[in-house]
């Protein structure tokens, strides 16, 4: 059998990068950029007013203090750009500054006088210096420059940007469609009612909810019976209908039903391998079909169908991406944690910072592999190595949030 790292390894070497698709901006949410996203266009696009206030020329700033200077005209955000002439205008935030203009100063640093026939003065309640209030062309973003680097997983601040800039169409790696099969003669969708015997199934809604978040998109979900023709005819059709990614629950561990590795046989699919050194999840099976889709056998109790997924398959899908490995969050053990050697384990738990900035961890109470209940109130999953037995409170251990991070946070280096 081989070590979870090992099982990881051995995934992110045959799963490769999906080809790059032109999508509409409005497309690319939660997928990844291909290629460095070069800027066509200045951000702000014009010397722009950064207040309300009166846009000035030189002249107006050398005159005496307590001076009156003549007001006229607005220039709103839209209008289009004028000349300055002897007086002075006002400027609303984002107009373009008219041409000549030396300095902004806020409507909150003048006094503005009314004459009676209408003509307005105002006095600058402290000299004015030039160059303020304005932003500047490019201040932001110059144009033919990077902005966004390729790998970058699109999220609504960059959308923002995208927008501002005038970007409508993005080169980003093609979501992969997945396929969802869930085995088992036992299972029942949703609130169907029960027989003697039955469950509902549950992996699948599960599988459904956390692939698009690892930037799949499910492309087929079928529930079958304990039938090996049954399953090698889903697999099929899930590669006809383009998955690269194949999942699958239940049958992989040592029943009288456990069909999947003759299933795969019969397909012509390479097994990768079949059985780790992990818990839950030991009879995970990874596989490559013929067609070069992946196939990932997920044993059926519920943690083991979680774990395989939120490990196996993300990573996988990072590769696909075009994203290297995931690194994990590294948080502290509030409380110590006996185990085996010789075995991973994945343990649900909770993450939490403390008072003093530190990231805390806690082992969750019910780790069995049907357990559901203490998954919902988990945030992480704690990662407890191979190799150790006793794990102290204090220990500092790998960590992963439930759901895969939409963007990595660099870790800084303790201080000393
Ligand atoms: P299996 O891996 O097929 O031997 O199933 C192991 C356990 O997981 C059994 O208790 C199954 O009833 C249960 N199980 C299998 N598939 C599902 C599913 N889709 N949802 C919930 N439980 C399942
Ligand atoms: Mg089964």
């Amino acid at each position: 059998m081989i070590s979870f790292q090992q099982a990881l390894a051995a995934v992110r070497q045959r799963a490769s990068p999906q080809p790059d698709v032109l999508l509409a901006a409005d497309a690319t949410l939660g997928h990844v950029l291909a290629e460095d996203l070069i800027a066509t266009e200045a951000l702000p696009g014009f010397d722009n007013a950064a207040m309300d206030g009166f846009a000035l020329h030189d002249a107006h700033l050398a005159l005496p203090p307590g001076t009156p200077i003549a007001l006229h005209g607005v220039q709103a955000a839209g209008d289009a750009r004028f000349t300055l002439g002897a007086a002075a205008c006002r400027i609303m935030t984002g107009a373009v500054v008219p041409e000549g203009t030396a300095t902004v100063v806020p409507v909150e640093e003048a006094t503005v006088h009314s004459a009676a026939d209408g003509s307005q003065t105002f006095v600058l309640n402290a000299p004015a210096s030039a160059g303020l209030h304005i932003r500047r062309t490019g201040e932001d973003v110059q144009a033919g420059t990077a902005v966004l680097a390729a790998g970058t997983r699109l999220q609504p601040q960059h959308r923002m940007l995208l927008a501002a800039l005038g970007i409508s169409e993005v080169r980003v790696r093609a979501p992969a469609k997945a396929a969802v099969l869930c085995t088992g003669a036992e299972l029942v969708d949703d609130h169907a009612a029960l027989a003697d015997g039955q469950i509902r199934n549950s992996n699948g809604p599960y599988l459904c909810a956390a692939l698009p978040a690892m930037g799949a998109t499910v492309a087929l979900y079928r529930r079958m019976p304990d039938s090996a023709v049954a399953y090698a005819e889903a697999v099929r059709a899930a590669e006809q209908a383009g998955c690269r990614i194949i999942l699958s629950t239940g049958a992989v561990s040592m029943g009288v039903f456990d069909f999947v590795p003759e299933a795969l046989r019969t397909l012509g699919a390479e097994v990768v391998f079949h059985k780790l050194q992990m818990r839950p999840g030991k009879p995970t099976l990874f596989a490559v079909l013929p067609s070069g889709a992946l196939l990932f056998g997920l044993p059926g109790n519920p943690m083991s169908c979680a774990v395989g997924a939120r490990f196996f398959v993300q990573a996988a899908l990072r590769q696909m991406q075009g994203l290297p490995p995931e690194q994990p969050l590294r948080a502290m053990l509030q409380a110590p944690v006996r185990k085996k050697p010789g075995w991973t384990l994945i343990q649900k738990a909770a993450l939490a910072v403390s008072d003093d900035a530190q990231l805390q961890l806690r082992v969750l109470a019910g780790q069995e592999s049907f357990r559901i209940q203490p998954f919902a109130q988990a945030n992480a999953w704690a990662v407890l190595p191979e190799s150790d037995t006793a794990l102290d409170a204090g220990r500092v251990l790998d960590c992963y949030p439930l759901q895969p991070r939409l963007m990595e946070w660099p870790c800084v280096p303790a201080s000393a």
